[in-house]
């Protein structure tokens, strides 16, 4: 999208100058696709420093953060405490390749707050972390078939990268080149909040399917919140069935409650899955369940996994650090201060009359420009998108830092105080404004 021109034109030179300087030695000049501004158009900023709810480009322009590193930062940026925690981590030494003392008690905390958990594994990425429990979920049941939702990101897991073949239950296609027809042959890919797609899929596959996997809530298509029953009835099939349910909740987890969506909705899981805030902005991630479940993992049972990093000391102090100051005051704070700026938008966007649906999953949230409800991907993808387009611009020209995509959910954390909150309303009107007049791109 080089060369669209925007309403509001500003300037980002230093970033250009990284980014051309990364795009030479970098694919993309990114490292992680989302980041390099292809959904909007423009230059993608370099941020060279966070504090609270703000972070600082390389041109010295101040944001108000409405990323949070997708999601981890729900302290804000550079949090006191947790600062203090990593720089006492790091000078006892940054790894050790043996078992520490922040590992077990990090995984305590995690067992502590999330009843379905009974044992955690800690590994380094979201990604690793349902890789392994697909991986689990395959030895435990000695089945190949995987079940998961389209529009629902787990990850760039091989057997994950699929997209939904032509009809329900058929076999998926790779999503990527790169991904074999083997590696997503076994992947069948439904329709989100479609519970008769799942019945089928188990009907039509009896005894092969190992696990569903789903988000628990998804934000990875904006957000869009499960139907009343939803997640329990992909645990009672998976019962019924002798199928493990897989929530997913690297996004949700410890953001959407102290339980995270468990706490929410309070449907019990086989496996669940963990990363984002429990790393505190540090590669950390987990998966866990049920201890007859996870007792079948290397060392206690035959399915191999392993990492040199997995329960770092620096990640583990950061993570520990970070959920012990998420009390239920800091997410009761988190809550209403996104309520408050989700009532901001919507007021700002109504006002001009754009056409728009406001999607929440507690304190996480998406604009989705239409009027209809989006309960799965299809929906999410009738949009206006190039309305998003327009109104990402016009708020990063005035100091908002939005997702660079119609398509993800919005975050907020603890330290988006008063001040942070009027600088967001400030922009709001000019941003509605500019989503009203776009027009959609030309091929488009
Ligand atoms: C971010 C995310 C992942 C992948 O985590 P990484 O740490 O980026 O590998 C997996 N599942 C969900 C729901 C996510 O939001």
């Amino acid at each position: 999208m080089a060369g669209v021109s925007y309403p509001y034109p500003y300037e980002a030179k230093v970033s250009q100058t990284l980014f051309d300087r990364a795009s030479l030695v970098t694919p993309g000049g990114v490292n992680s696709p989302v980041r390099a501004f292809r959904a909007v158009g423009g230059t993608p900023r370099f941020m060279v420093s966070g504090t609270g709810p703000y972070l600082t480009d390389a041109d010295g322009r101040e944001y108000v953060d409405l990323v949070c590193s997708w999601g981890p930062m729900i302290l804000g940026h550079a949090h006191p405490a947790v600062v203090e925690a990593i720089q006492a981590a790091v000078a006892r030494g940054t790894s050790f390749g043996t078992p520490g003392v922040g590992e077990v008690a990090l995984a305590e905390e995690i067992v502590a707050r999330i009843e379905p958990v009974e044992q955690v594994r800690l590994v380094s990425s979201g990604t690793e972390a349902t890789m392994s429990a697909i991986r689990l979920a395959r030895g435990f049941t000695g089945r190949s078939k995987v079940v998961k939702f389209a529009g629902c990101y787990h990850g760039h897991v091989d057997a994950l990268l699929a997209a939904a073949g032509s009809g329900l239950a058929t076999f998926a296609l790779p999503d990527t080149p790169g991904v074999t027809g083997a590696q997503a042959g076994d992947t069948i890919v439904l329709p989100y909040n479609d519970l008769e797609a799942v019945r089928s899929a188990f009907a039509a596959h009896p005894g092969e399917i190992a696990c569903v996997i789903t988000e628990a809530a998804p934000g990875n298509m904006g957000v869009v919140t499960p139907a009343e029953g939803f997640n329990q009835g992909l645990a009672d099939v998976c019962r019924e069935n002798g199928a493990l349910y897989i929530s997913d909740e690297v996004m949700t987890g410890f953001r959407t409650s102290r339980a995270g969506w468990y706490g929410v909705d309070g449907v019990k899981p086989d496996l669940m899955t963990f990363g984002k805030v429990m790393g505190g902005g540090f590669p950390a991630a987990a998966f866990g369940g049920r201890a007859d479940v996870m007792g079948h993992l290397a060392p206690a049972g035959p399915v191999y996994q392993a990492g040199t990093l997995s329960g770092n000391p620096v990640a583990t102090a950061a993570g520990l650090a970070q959920l012990r100051l998420l009390d239920e005051a800091a997410y009761d704070k988190v809550n209403a201060v996104s309520a408050e700026i989700q009532g901001l938008v919507t007021d700002a966007l109504a006002k001009e009359g754009v056409a728009h649906r406001l999607q929440t999953a507690s304190n996480m949230f998406s604009v989705f420009f239409t009027e209809e409800p989006v309960r799965n991907y299809d929906d999410a993808k009738t949009q206006e998108a190039f309305r998003f387009n327009a109104f990402f611009h016009s708020m990063l020209s005035q100091g908002v830092y939005l997702p660079p995509s119609a398509f993800e959910s919005w975050f907020v954390s603890t330290a988006h105080d008063e001040a942070a909150v009027e600088r967001i309303a400030a922009a709001l009107p000019a941003a509605a404004r500019a989503a009203a007049q776009a027009q959609p791109e030309a091929g488009a």
